[in-house]
């Protein structure tokens, strides 16, 4: 791996429409923290590190994301409010319109590709704007060596642009911001955002589709390590459930922070090359290992600094999503390339804003199933624009947004996956105890590592179960490091009709959003949900 390629080749963008720009080419890290800073679209904080605003979007817009619908994409795609359809022609007038926009401007260029595994490699060409953005994609994309960029040849582009305006009415977007993929001509065409991770997630759904449709590979919105003799752990969840927070484990080796593929070969595999965390109330303390990956070389995103430059993670007045990107080997113990074996754990994080799941419990192949489709979590204020309070949602596959194939093709895959290298399956509720948002607090941390250590170390193994009354699910009755009253969701509230109550109704909402699902659900699937 290459910390710092850049090169002295000049490019032109003139294939691409974009005429007459002054093209920066492969920029090395520093030259890029020092573009943002003399550009005045950033700061150097004290911890090395620069911190830029996003601007207007300071989250991902899913109401607009769309897929271009083409010969490609026309019988594959699930249409619907997840994958919205683009008409070929407007796309094609919208890419005009932003590569004539890129004319005559300073550009940012950079080539690097997706997928740690060779066999899987996608070399991509990423177009930006301001230089952040484009450190951003030098951040979390892998590097090419100066071999591979000699004849480099993209195989998807992705225009980021996030100083033009859409206009709705003529363009065929909903607002003014847009990210739109095209998989015929392979373009992710952003335009109207700066939030950088429309950047990375654009290049996650076209893999999405990529790969199940045409490489037989699983991908997963998932974190992945692996330990000491090997094994492989993977960590399924929504935004804020803790991926990339309980991947960075000190004993074990970080494969990847958000996007896996899990190949026929019995492998799984990162797509990137960096990590993007939440720095939310972040404490050296708490969370070591990304605390000190904030140093030069990352770009913190929509933090506030004091007067000595000195970030508040404290501070949510920009956003509660505030972010850091970093290259992954800012992390002290990663494992090289980003390739692990066949998992033999699998968590399922949750953030049940409710109090009602148990933190740790273990499924069986059917609730494994059940609870994968139904991707349950409360979202938490911030990754997405217009959430600012706790509302539950169910995203299959536990990233239905970048989905764009039917959940239960991914769930397919996945379970005959699980069956084949006969992995434990855990679900993980990384949200609240004793109550409810507002009146419970979340689940401290350092229990939910505890019990995931304990799962990982086969000191489940032997400890005695009971049955959740309403969903069915295996609760450990002792588990190390943790107070055993805090296994029974239902012992850490004040009233117990309350909880029941609360269970119940959660119960109801498993039960309705499922209803869309069970047409393709087997017993054994329709069995692993709620039992009351
Ligand atoms: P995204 O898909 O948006 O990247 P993610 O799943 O990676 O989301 P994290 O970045 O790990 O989510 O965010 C989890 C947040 O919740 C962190 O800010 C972490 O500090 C906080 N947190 C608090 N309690 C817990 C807990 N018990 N387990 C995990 N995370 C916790
Ligand atoms: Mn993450």
């Amino acid at each position: 791996m290459t910390n710092n390629t850049f090169s002295t080749k000049t490019i032109s963008l003139n294939q691409y429409g974009i005429k007459d720009a002054k093209v920066h080419y492969q920029l090395s890290s520093d030259q890029l923290h020092e573009e943002t800073i003399n550009k005045k679209q950033g700061i150097e904080t004290s911890l090395g590190a620069i911190t830029v605003n996003t601007g207007e979007f300071t989250g991902r817009s899913p109401k607009d994301r769309f897929i271009v619908k083409d010969s490609i994409t026309e019988d594959k795609v699930w249409w619907g409010d997840i994958n919205i359809p683009f008409e070929p022609a407007a796309f094609d007038a919208l890419y005009d319109k932003v590569v004539d926009y890129l004319s005559e401007k300073e550009i940012y260029v950079r080539d690097a590709y997706a997928c740690a595994d060779k066999n899987y490699k996608l070399n991509i060409r990423v177009i930006n704007e301001y230089p952040w953005s484009n450190m951003f994609a030098y951040n979390m994309f892998l590097r090419p060596t100066e071999a591979e960029l000699d004849g480099f040849e993209e195989e998807w582009l992705v225009v980021n642009a996030p100083g033009f305006m859409a206009n709705p009415e003529v363009d065929g977007t909903r607002q003014h911001n847009f990210a739109i993929l095209n998989f015929e001509k392979k373009i992710a065409l952003i335009g109207g955002t700066g939030y950088t991770g429309e950047i990375k997630k654009g290049i996650f759904s076209a893999l999405n589709f990529v790969l199940p449709v045409f490489k037989n590979t699983l991908p997963m919105h998932c974190s992945a390590n692996v330990g000491k003799d090997g094994d492989t752990a993977i960590f399924f969840g929504l935004s804020g459930t803790g991926k990339t927070t309980l991947s960075a484990d000190p004993e074990r080796k970080l494969i990847g922070d958000d996007e896996h593929g899990w190949t026929n070969e019995n492998t799984v595999f990162n797509f990137e090359g960096g990590c993007y965390a939440k720095v939310i109330d972040l404490s050296e303390d708490k969370e070591p290992e990304i605390y000190h990956a904030i140093k030069k070389g990352a770009i913190l995103e929509n933090v506030v600094l004091d007067e000595n430059k000195n970030v508040d993670f404290a501070d949510t007045s920009i956003t509660q999503n505030t972010r850091v990107s970093y290259p992954i080997y800012h992390i002290d113990n990663i494992q090289v390339p980003s390739i692990g074996k066949n998992p033999k754990n699998i968590f399922f994080l949750t953030a049940d804003a409710f109090g009602v799941l148990p933190p740790i419990s273990k499924l069986t192949p059917g609730q494994a199933a059940y609870h994968f489709i139904s991707g349950y979590t409360a979202k938490v204020a911030g990754t997405e624009a217009g959430i600012t309070e706790p509302v539950p949602s169910f995203s299959a596959c536990f990233g239905a947004p970048f989905m764009p194939l039917h959940p239960t093709k991914y769930a397919e895959m996945l379970s005959n996956k699980m069956q084949e290298a006969d992995v434990n399956v855990w679900l993980i509720n990384t949200g609240w105890t004793g109550g409810p948002y507002g009146t419970g607090s979340r689940m401290k941390l350092k229990y939910t590592r505890a019990m995931i250590t304990a799962a990982l170390e086969g000191k489940l193994n032997d400890v005695d179960f009971h049955t959740h009354p309403i969903f069915g699910l295996a609760m450990p009755k002792a588990c190390p490091n943790v107070p055993t009253e805090v296994l029974n969701p239902i012992d850490t509230w004040e009233n117990a009709a309350n909880y029941n109550a609360k269970a119940a109704e959660l119960s109801n909402s498993f039960k309705k959003n499922f209803a869309q699902f069970s047409a393709y659900a087997n017993e054994e699937i329709m069995n692993g949900g709620p039992i009351n």
